[in-house]
């Protein structure tokens, strides 16, 4: 009934179907177009291409041109010293050329142009000491001289994957693409002369000309019209499913939340004040809450949940709230306890590392409804985790989840109301390929009494100054975050390690002044080092980007960014998050290699000037395109092949309205578009939000 429909099988067919494809180039293929199958190899699009029908006679080559043409092979001219080329000349009756072959192998080149035989050769005209040369042309036979002459599209690559090798595989899968029903609507795609999905996706491999490269182009635009279409449809599916299901009225809460508010060392923000009031009036209504609470780092997204989760327990249920590492979800149950405790509201943290009978007892407690508010990382919504009367979920994504998480949750609790925080600034159009129309709570507001971060940048060779400013900063008390890239020195990359920074450091300021963390360490010995750190027992922190996510020592005033030509900008700014907490005057320096590339330098300087989040993502997206803002490519969520959010912005604002209308005329698809666009969505692997067509 649900199943993927049998024409697009071909699509799904692994790579090593294809000829010239064995087990080895497909683990490299694989690598490069992001996907297993043959659908993936065909959405990989050239970035150039080369025209070989120009052909003329030799003497009338133009130089740098890229001719094809018939020439008489003479004679070889291998050479002793494989440092030198072997040439070999050719001619036709207008004159002479020199085809020229690095490290190249005497017998091979002898079979390939034997002398006193007609060829046909292709390549780029180069003019050496006034001769005519060819490096490394292409060869045939005269008869098959039409598979020459054409236009041969460039492909990214990676190393073992030559553009031959590529080529040869995409057509082999050309032959693959079926014809399959339209799933646009007909004026749609007759206004803006679109062609039909498998002549576009097949002309995407025969560009014929410059502008056919481009992402406006009307075949790229329709493929990434479509890429987009399944995206939005998608999430306009699960989020028809999840309204469908009814949800539950909470009052607001206000003897808890009084008794919390009473308890808390600071009043709430006005943009603080204006999200509660927005999940108050969502969770009060008997519809499911689905909402997006969206706050740069530090702007007090815990403290909303919290009085989110009171709503909840107030009626008598249970509240849950999971972070995405276990640090996170530590450092939530220390944030909360106090509050927690003045209200005298039972909760309990579970995590990947609780195992055997403690496990046993936290699940026992979730069970009875013992525990009124649960803390955790995923471990929280494992199957066996079974709750007495879930109301809330609050998923602190910190931009780690995606789609995929959140569809699990919400088939594991029907009818709870839920609360994404995130601490992305997500520019407008990746929030809606993320998010779809979440209802979104904006924290736009730093609390009280935060001044501004001071951004400085310093060239590698300026180390010193910055250590000694340190040492200077650190005897007045100053708590010092020190950011590397790489925990292991690498030969590839020339990153300084975190474990040679650490050294040198220690050396600096006193052995055990200086703590070190890293991704590799057990969660325990991170935990313990973290303790050392807020407790004032280090100095200096050394990490490499474990602490991007969510970290709270209020007391850390200075952030050190080695490498930061390294990272990307969101990443930039969250790790600068990590100060600024407290009233002190903070700063962050960013340490930088040098020669800077242009990009790099737009970057730092970007992060030098604002320290507006948003700002900082709609920056990023333009530097890069989308790229992974989201963490998307851990996720697996939204990397569209074709689509490219900086270009393609428009597209997907229609996209979403397109995927609306369809979800409100044909819930199910059951219509013949509605049929067709299953196909779409079976396509692009959606097939998690069809599975919801299924039973009801
Ligand atoms: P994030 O949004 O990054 O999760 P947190 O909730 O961890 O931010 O809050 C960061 C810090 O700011 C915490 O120490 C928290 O107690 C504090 N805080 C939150 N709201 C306020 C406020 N209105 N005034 C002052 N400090 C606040
Ligand atoms: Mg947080």
């Amino acid at each position: 009934m649900n199943q993927r429909p049998f024409e697009i099988d071909p699509l799904f067919r692994s790579l090593t179907t294809l000829a010239g494809v064995g087990p080895r180039n497909a683990k490299l293929l694989e690598k490069l177009i992001g996907g297993p199958k043959v659908l993936d190899l065909l959405l990989h699009a050239p970035i150039d291409f080369i025209d070989r029908r120009f052909s003329c006679p030799i003497a009338k080559c133009p130089n740098g041109k890229v001719v094809t043409m018939e020439v008489h092979v003479d004679k070889h001219f291998p050479n002793a010293r494989k440092s030198l080329p072997y040439r070999v000349k050719c001619t036709d009756n207008s004159g002479e050329i020199s085809l020229v072959f690095f490290h190249a192998n005497k017998g091979w080149i002898e079979k390939l142009l034997p002398i006193g035989k007609n060829m046909i050769i292709s390549g780029r005209v180069e003019y050496f000491q006034g001769l005519p040369q060819m490096v490394h042309p292409e060869i045939a036979k005269p008869e098959e001289r039409k598979t020459l002459e054409t236009v041969e599209p460039i492909y990214p690559l990676t190393q073992g994957v030559t553009n031959k090798t590529l080529r040869k595989a995409i057509n082999g899968a050309l032959d693959f693409i079926p014809k399959l029903p339209e799933w646009l609507d007909d004026a749609h795609k007759t206004q803006n002369g679109w062609g039909d999905w498998h002549d576009n996706l097949r002309s995407l491999h025969e560009p014929l000309s410059l502008d056919e490269l481009e992402p406006m182009h009307k075949t790229r635009v329709r493929l990434a019209y479509d890429e987009l279409l399944a995206n939005q449809l998608t999430l306009a599916i699960v989020r028809d499913h999840q309204r469908k299901i009814n949800g539950r009225a909470f009052p607001t809460s206000t003897d808890l939340r009084s008794k919390v508010e009473a308890a808390l060392p600071f009043i709430l923000t006005g943009a603080q004040k204006r999200s509660l009031f927005e999940i108050d009036e969502d969770m009060r209504i008997p519809a499911r809450m689905l909402r997006l609470l969206q706050g740069d780092v530090g702007s007090g997204k815990t403290v909303v949940a919290c009085m989110a989760m009171l709503n909840a327990i107030e009626a008598g249920a249970q509240a849950a709230i999971m972070a995405p590492t276990e640090i996170l979800a530590r450092q939530h149950e220390m944030s909360l306890k106090p509050w927690l405790c003045a209200a005298g509201v039972s909760f309990v943290t579970l995590t990947g590392r609780d195992k055997g009978k403690s496990r046993d007892a936290i699940l026992q407690q979730i069970k009875d409804g013992d525990a009124q508010i649960i803390i955790g990382t995923h471990a929280i919504f494992q199957q066996d985790v079974e709750y007495h009367d879930l109301g809330l979920a609050v998923i602190d994504e910190q931009h780690r989840f995606g789609v995929h998480q959140r569809l699990e949750l919400s088939n594991k609790n029907k009818g709870t109301d839920i609360l994404v925080m995130t601490a992305t600034p997500i520019p407008r159009t990746l929030a809606l390929t993320a998010y779809g129309d979440l209802e979104v709570s904006k924290l736009d507001e730093k609390p009280a009494g935060r001044k501004p971060i001071e951004t400085l940048l310093f060239s590698n060779e300026k180390i010193e100054q910055v250590m000694a400013g340190l040492k200077r900063k650190t005897s007045e008390g100053a708590r010092v975050y020190w950011v590397c890239p790489l925990v292991e020195e690498s030969e590839l990359v020339n990153l300084t390690s975190a474990e040679e920074r650490f050294d040198i450091l220690q050396s600096c300021f006193g052995t055990g002044r200086v703590g070190l963390i890293h991704g590799r360490m057990k969660p325990t010995e991170k935990d313990a080092v973290m303790a050392q750190f807020k407790d004032g027992a280090l100095d200096i922190l050394v990490a490499t980007t474990v602490i991007e996510v969510g970290v709270n020592v209020p007391e850390a005033t200075i952030m050190v960014i080695e490498h930061a030509e390294h990272f990307g900008l969101s990443q930039l700014h969250q790790l600068r998050g990590r100060v600024g907490r407290g009233a002190e005057q903070s700063y962050c320096f960013l340490l930088y290699a040098t020669p800077l590339g242009e990009t790099a330098k737009e970057r730092l300087n970007i992060m030098r000037d604002t320290e507006d989040g948003f700002i900082i993502a709609e920056k990023d997206l333009e530097l890069r395109g989308g790229g992974d803002i989201l963490g998307t490519k851990q996720s697996g969520m939204t990397e569209f092949k074709i689509a490219d959010l900086a270009a393609h912005s428009d597209l997907l604002a229609t996209a979403r309205d397109d995927a609306k209308l369809i979800i409100n005329k044909d819930p199910k698809l059951e219509s013949k578009r509605g049929k067709a666009l299953k196909t779409l969505l079976y396509l692009f692997e959606r097939d998690q939000a069809i599975q919801y067509f299924r039973g009801g």
